[in-house]
């Protein structure tokens, strides 16, 4: 069976509108699909409506935390009640920490000498939560730079001259949220973490589940995310990260043992 158990749509930083996924998820021959915007949940019922039935939809989220220092960690959400009042209020606050903080990071590029205006951001950040990402576009839309890459390289990575750091969650306070509105709390893409020192205070905190099966994951991380999980008696989860057409990518691509599916819907509690 064919699932996609994270992407992003125009809600944050993907491409395509809530519709437009569920149209290619349907192409791609996605039977199960979970919409994971960072820090939103108002792509779900859009597509809800947009699906019909004609797949499974899992309600989802990916709150992008930190640790102190260099430490960027997401936790992916599975199961959450949208509509759950203080996780959308702990949302609405992250997503003004958002807007702020690319405004302070236009603000550095005009230091800079780049002409740049909220304006040119807004024209890529049509939905309620504002990333780099779409910093990144309006400055390749500008030919500020050549592509979003290099806006990174140049600009907006951390340690470039017009990053900002921003208010985000420690990871245990997103798992605590995340388990409040009745969802199952996974850590995503841990590989890219880096480490795993931090992994029993998430387990701790009440974290659920990693996110094994990831594109950039080697086969030798997933055997260790694998055994990792198996030693704190956590579930499995994957999926592309699909931001939108010719990303690095595609909808459905990376597939779920079916053992962990069964798991997964075991678990759920909502
Ligand atoms: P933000 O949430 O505004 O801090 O932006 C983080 C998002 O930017 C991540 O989820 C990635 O999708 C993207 N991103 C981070 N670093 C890079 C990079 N070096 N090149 C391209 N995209 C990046
Ligand atoms: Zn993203
Ligand atoms: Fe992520
Ligand atoms: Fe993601």
């Amino acid at each position: 069976m064919i699932t996609e158990l994270h992407c992003h749509t125009t809600a944050s930083d993907g491409t395509l509108s809530p519709a437009e996924l569920i149209e290619r998820a349907l192409a791609q021959g996605v039977k199960l699909l979970a919409i994971t915007d960072h820090d939103t949940t108002d792509a779900i019922e859009p597509a809800r409506q947009s699906a019909g039935g004609r797949l499974e939809l899992w309600p989802a989220i990916e709150m992008n935390c930190s640790e102190p220092g260099p430490y960027e960690v997401h936790v992916l959400g599975y199961f959450i009640e949208p509509t759950h009042a203080a996780l959308q209020t702990v949302l609405a606050r992250i997503r003004a920490a958002r807007e702020d903080r690319i405004a302070q990071m236009v603000d550095r590029l005009q230091s800079l000498g780049l002409e740049l205006e909220m304006e040119d951001v807004r024209v890529f950040s049509r939905g309620p939560s504002m990333g780099r990402p779409h910093l990144a576009r309006a400055l390749v839309a500008r030919g500020l730079v050549a592509d979003v890459n290099q806006a990174f390289d140049r600009y907006l990575a951390q340690g470039q001259p017009a990053y900002v750091p921003r208010y985000s969650l420690r990871p245990q306070e997103a798992i605590e949220v995340i388990t409040a509105a009745g969802g199952l709390p996974v850590l995503a893409h841990p590989g890219l973490i880096g480490t795993d020192e931090f992994l029993a205070g998430y387990v701790q905190a009440g974290l659920r589940g990693l996110e094994v099966y990831y594109p950039a994951h080697s086969s030798e991380q997933i055997a260790h995310l694998e055994a990792l999980a198996g030693h704190y008696g956590l579930l499995t989860t994957g999926g592309s990260d699909f931001h939108g057409p010719g990303g690095s990518a595609e909808l459905g691509q990376m597939r779920l043992p079916e053992a962990a599916l069964q798991a997964l819907r075991e678990a759920r509690v909502r």
